[in-house]
């Protein structure tokens, strides 16, 4: 798991802080530094910071060896965590009944299967939830989330194929709310990113339902693609929070950083397989001593 961001990390740190008395060669090491960085799925602005800061915190001789690199490295990693806002979904969840969320991301990212797993976590914590599938132009997505409930157990509210999906979002959070549901977890359309239907359908949603949370799901396997997923998603509706998927195999590391840097909205859980129990909240010390090597 993010181990080509960990090599670009402590290699730069191994090379850097033999060179520090050198510009020439702490320039070099910073040019490859981002190289790597962007190789690793980190965006271009993020890698900037880093490298502006390294440049100015040894040119200032506020970072003088092996152990100031590692540290300000954490701390920039951690620095761009802290800024975003922490969101808790259990906790918010007693204090609204129905606790609505609204669950956004382009197909195949694992939208479906997050929405199951997110379903599970609230079932076994004494919540009853229900999923909504209200992609109902696309008769495949509403039949992945079907799926979903039978092997989950779960219950599944379909809207009908071709229905008007605010409106079937809202006809769901009345029956939740007439049967005692206390989380609706809502499953939108995914279509083609770059698709101005789909924007102001997602708008509709959010305008009728007023959901509690808009979260965001991407896939980290796809590395840009998600980062401008998430640029993309929350210019349209403005993203609460993002959940990445399949980091069990995310070998690249970046999107997590990337995301939270761009948005400045927090990762809240991370998908780590394909099972109903596989995710977990996403941590960032534990983030940070994956990809930074330690003091
Ligand atoms: P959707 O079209 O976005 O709803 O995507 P699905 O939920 O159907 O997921 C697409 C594929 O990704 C499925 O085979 C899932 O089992 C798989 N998947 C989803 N989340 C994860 C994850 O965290 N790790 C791994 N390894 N696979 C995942």
């Amino acid at each position: 798991m993010f181990n080509k961001l960990k090599k670009a990390f402590s290699t730069f740190i191994e090379r850097a802080s033999r060179v520090l008395t050198s510009k020439k060669d702490l320039e070099d090491a910073l040019e490859d530094l981002k190289y790597s960085l962007i190789e690793s799925d980190v965006a271009f602005e993020v890698v900037e910071e880093i490298a502006d800061s390294v440049w100015k915190s040894v040119c200032e001789g506020i970072v003088r060896d092996r152990r100031g690199l590692v540290k300000l490295m954490k701390d920039l990693v951690k620095g761009v965590f802290q800024k975003t806002p922490s969101i808790d979904i259990v906790d918010e969840a007693y204090k609204f009944k129905p606790y609505k969320i609204v669950f956004l991301g382009v197909n195949g990212v694992g939208k479906t299967t997050t929405i199951a797993k997110i379903a599970m976590m609230y079932y076994e914590k004494g919540f009853k939830p229900l999923m909504v599938a209200a992609d109902t132009f696309r008769a495949g997505a509403q039949e992945q989330l079907r799926i979903h409930g039978e092997r989950t157990g779960l219950p599944v509210f379909m809207g009908k194929y071709g229905a008007d999906p605010a409106a079937t979002a809202y006809d769901a959070v009345a029956y939740a709310s007439k049967r005692g549901y206390d989380v609706v977890l809502i499953d939108t359309a995914g279509r083609m990113h770059v698709d101005v239907d789909l924007v102001d359908e997602l708008k509709k949603i959010v305008r009728v339902i007023k959901p509690h949370r808009k979260i965001l799901v991407v896939d980290a396997l796809t590395g840009n693609d998600a980062i401008e997923q998430a640029r993309f998603f929350n210019d349209a509706v403005s993203v609460d929070a993002v959940i990445v998927t399949k980091v069990d195999a995310y070998e690249r590391g970046g999107v997590p950083l990337s995301i939270a840097y761009i948005l400045g909205k927090p990762i809240i859980y991370v998908g780590v397989g394909q099972g109903y129990k596989d995710i977990k909240p996403f941590d960032v010390d534990e983030y940070i001593s994956k990809i930074i090597p330690s003091e």
